[in-house]
């Protein structure tokens, strides 16, 4: 049985779908959008992800890797990511967890089992499991299996997806699972093609195709300081909800909580803006005087 790559399951969760939920993170991603707060999310392996506060400088990791690719600085470990093949042995044998693995292989029964365990939670305030990542399509055949086994024992489930997927894919998905975030991050071909690496062409398609569907869509957009909080493009955003019969949309607020992983993991953080909580208001004002209403997030 194929087996999932997963960078995070995290219990007690409220913001990703009704009630008290169990959000899993699959890793892997095919969008690179600049404002990601889960750079671990993005590649589609594991990676060795560094939290050098916690280092004591015992040298241990530098000496056991074959590679030489650790030096032991002032500040811990640096990590020459050119000659790291990955193979995690200096994670085991740091002592103090200062090196750790993004992403690791689950099978769907051990993802069912970490869910179980708060069965009575969900059923007590309607909650249930949400899949998010990276994307979670990008892991098709693992995500099926699962929603399929989570549905066996009636756990509501959701996922969140970029949209960026085969329609047969998505279609396929929306008969099983019992709601789907969809974001819709800019309205402009272009600025998506500048702002996530890919066209949106397939995502507003594929939006498009499930709301004729019927399916339990949520769409969402990430409001994202000098990207997508324009006048010009939210007032585009509400013209072409309104036209495909999508009335409402949740706004989620920009945060840059997630800068520090790109350091963990040696990338540049390409997107650090401050947060601006007034952005939700003004753009919520902006999409009701268009016909568009805001739901609440989670
Ligand atoms: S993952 Fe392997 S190759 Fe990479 S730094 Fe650690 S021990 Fe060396
Ligand atoms: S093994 Fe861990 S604690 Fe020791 S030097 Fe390497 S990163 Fe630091």
């Amino acid at each position: 049985m194929k087996k999932g790559l997963i960078f995070n399951i995290q219990r007690y969760s409220l913001h990703d779908g009704p009630g008290i939920r169990t959000t899993v993170f699959f890793k892997g991603c095919p969008l690179k959008c600049q404002w990601c707060q889960n750079p671990e999310g993005i590649d589609t392996d594991v990676e060795l992800f560094r939290h050098n506060q916690k280092c004591i400088h015992c040298g241990s990791c530098m000496t056991h890797c074959h590679e030489k690719a650790i030096d032991l600085t002032d500040s811990g470990p640096l990590v020459n990511r050119q000659a790291c093949n990955r193979c995690m042995e200096c994670v085991d044998i740091c002592p103090t967890g200062t090196l750790e693995m993004a992403g690791k292989e689950y099978s769907v029964n051990e993802v069912v089992q970490a869910a179980l365990k708060d069965i009575l939670i969900y059923e007590e305030s309607g909650g249930g499991v949400t899949i998010s990542g990276g994307e979670p399509l990008l892991q098709y055949e693992f995500l099926l299996e699962l929603l399929l086994a989570l549905k066996k024992l009636n756990i509501h489930t959701a996922i969140e997806t970029s949209g960026y997927c085969s329609w047969e894919k998505i279609k396929e998905i929306s008969k099983i699972t019992d709601l789907i975030y969809y974001d819709l991050k800019l309205i402009d071909d272009n600025s998506s093609r500048i702002f996530t690496g890919a066209s949106n062409i397939l995502i507003m398609d594929n939006l498009e195709r499930l709301v004729i569907s019927g399916a339990n869509i949520v769409v969402r957009m990430p409001l994202i300081p000098s990207v997508n909080d324009t006048r010009d493009n939210i007032e585009h955003t509400a013209g072409y909800l309104s036209s495909i019969g999508v009335k409402c949309i949740e706004l989620l607020p920009y945060h840059n909580l997630g800068s520090v992983k790109y350091e963990g993991l040696d990338l540049e953080c390409p997107f650090n803006y401050r947060p601006n909580s007034e952005l939700i208001r003004q753009a919520s004002v902006i999409f009701e005087a268009n016909g568009i209403y805001i739901t609440s997030e989670g």
